[in-house]
């Protein structure tokens, strides 16, 4: 499902269309209660349903750009769903009939940036929020009141009836950080699916999109000042039909065919599209390690000089490097970086930071000479002072550090922020320095594992991780102190793709696990419950149906 917002004169002119359907059915939610996902905080169910017709208006209430994102999610939704055009109104206008009233209200407050009430009565729905991102998070909810079939494609012909339960939700997120991870390095997406990529964040009220746009497979993303990096290196040798790590390098003369990349429009129109669902983006460029794919385009910042060939597969371990030792090394990162942030208003800039192989750095004598002059112990406290030059650079135009918790190896850069994946110790480290730490251990959030019988299940890295187990993450670990735990910032899952080629089966990776996830980070620990969240699935299945998405059917009886 993607909703493209509407906004100003498109609005207005589809406001004015009333269109109606031919063929009508009726369709109530689940049977099951209510399905919502994330659990909220607060539910109380009232007597009585609100149906949506052709007397439907909404109003708005509260600065007209902040409340028209949510306002034209809403509206679209129905109009795709039903063929009903709602009418738009200011509060002051003529009262219609029924009413969908939304709001910005400051004396929410105290629900935070994020939380929101949503009142559902016979004749009025009330969405009500402080801020604008709360407004879209009472849209998802009140879109998942309604029948499973609204989420269904715009395309389709056959309208529905929508009627919605009498409720009352108060609703607000544990973490301010809840995330989602995507490689496009590995196998290139294209933006079609970014733009689903990201409907499905916002279907799950997830505000973080960790976008992996490098590594050594392939460069994603298209930099002005360096054009090599995707004329070279977003493209491989296709060997496609081999296993991933049964993949020969690309021979001399031997023309590389498989990739692509986004351009600079293609990834502003993407941010924009994020930005108007209330997600951050946050672009991930790989250093010093897991660079093959920029080296292939300039082997002139590795230690050895080259050559590098785009790697069509897996290689381990991979000892291409930048170089430390090279003043030129960080006047090219600096000058991507440059381009990167002028693309992605996020605060954080991720560097990825980990798996590095330093026997490149052993060996080279400006990286020895830069060890020595630096007054470094060794080539861990060089990859030390490589992040840090890189956290100076990001910081002094007012951004933030991410890396993988490798980057506390030789000691964290001053104000970095650790992103745990190697287990759960790397963030306890970290918060205990007093650092910020996004929870992304490998037990709980790697979709690129199993989520079945690996006998019956797509080929996939290795692992299992059933959903039953990714219900169970907790981002705060057991043994920080409430002081220690207030460093945690939230959790994400990753999807890496060395064995995901196509949409369809990232989708499969994806769902329902992102479902799980969302709730993990969403809902009070105290409100989870396994077989609650399992009864409630049934509805979310349902929506994942009617939305065309490719999901694992066989989640609930898993492997073990
Ligand atoms: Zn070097």
């Amino acid at each position: 499902m993607r909703i493209s917002l509407l906004c100003g004169i498109t609005f207005l002119v589809l406001a004015a269309v009333i269109s109606c359907s031919p063929s009508r059915r009726t369709d109530i939610p689940s049977r099951g209660g209510f399905q919502i996902i994330p659990k909220p905080q607060h539910l109380v169910q009232r007597e009585g349903r609100f149906t949506i017709t052709k007397q439907t208006a909404m109003e708005i209430e509260g600065d007209y750009h902040s409340v028209m994102p949510s306002a034209g999610f809403l509206a679209e939704t129905i109009q795709n769903a039903s063929g009903i055009a709602v009418t738009f109104s200011n509060v002051q206008g003529r009262r219609a009939k029924r009413v969908i009233h939304l709001a910005l209200d400051d004396s929410l407050v105290e629900l935070g940036i994020e939380g929101y009430t949503l009142t559902v009565q016979p004749d009025r729905i009330d969405l009500k929020a402080s801020q604008p991102a709360g407004l879209f998070y009472a849209v998802q909810t009140l879109i998942q009141l309604m029948p499973p079939a609204v989420y269904q494609p715009a395309s389709a012909s056959n309208k529905i009836k929508i009627r919605i339960p009498c409720v009352e939700i108060k609703d607000r997120p544990r973490f301010g950080w809840r995330g989602l991870m995507l490689d496009v390095s590995r196998h290139f997406f294209p933006p079609e699916f970014i733009y689903r990529f990201i409907d499905f964040l916002a279907m799950h009220k997830l505000n973080t999109f960790h976008w992996h746009l490098v590594d050594d497979q392939g460069w994603r993303i298209e930099i002005k000042k360096y054009p090599k990096l995707t004329e070279v290196g977003a493209w491989r040798v296709d060997r496609e039909a081999n296993h991933w790590n049964a993949r020969e390098p690309q021979k001399p003369g031997e023309k590389a065919t498989c990739g692509g990349f986004y351009t600079q429009d293609e990834i502003r129109d993407i941010v924009s599209y994020a930005t108007n669902r209330y997600i951050t983006i946050i672009p991930e460029i790989e250093m010093p390690g897991h660079t093959t794919a920029a080296l292939a385009a300039y082997p002139e910042y590795s230690c050895s000089g080259g050559p590098f060939s785009v790697l069509p597969g897996g290689v381990w371990p991979i000892t291409d490097i930048f170089c430390a030792g090279k003043e030129e090394t960080f006047i090219f990162l600096e000058d991507i970086l440059t381009e990167v942030m002028d693309l992605f208003p996020s605060r954080f800039i991720h560097i990825g930071g980990d798996e590095a192989t330093k026997t490149e750095w052993e060996k080279c004598p400006l990286c020895r000479e830069r060890i020595q002059k630096e007054g470094l112990k060794d080539v861990e406290e060089l990859q030390s002072y490589f992040i840090r030059r890189i956290e100076r650079f990001l910081n002094s135009h007012e951004r933030r550090l991410i890396g993988w918790d490798e980057i506390l190896e030789g000691g964290l850069a001053p104000q970095a922020t650790v992103m745990s994946w190697r287990g759960t110790q790397g963030g306890i480290d970290a918060a205990r320095l007093g650092h910020d730490v996004v929870m992304s251990p490998t037990s709980h959030c790697y979709f690129d594992y199993y989520q079945g019988d690996p006998d019956v299940e797509p080929l996939a890295i290795g692992g299992y991780l059933p959903l039953s187990r990714v219900y169970e993450f907790d981002p705060v670990p057991g043994e920080l102190s409430a002081e220690e735990s207030s460093f945690i910032l939230g959790g994400q899952a990753n999807l890496w793709t060395e064995y995901v080629s196509t949409p369809e089966h990232a989708e499969y990776m994806l769902f329902p696990r992102t479902a799980a996830l969302a709730e993990a980070v969403w809902t009070l620990p105290d409100l989870k419950d396994w077989t609650d969240f399992a009864g409630r699935l049934e509805g979310q299945l349902a929506r994942y149906k009617a939305a065309g998405i490719n999901y694992a059917e066989k989640c609930l009886s898993p492997f073990d």
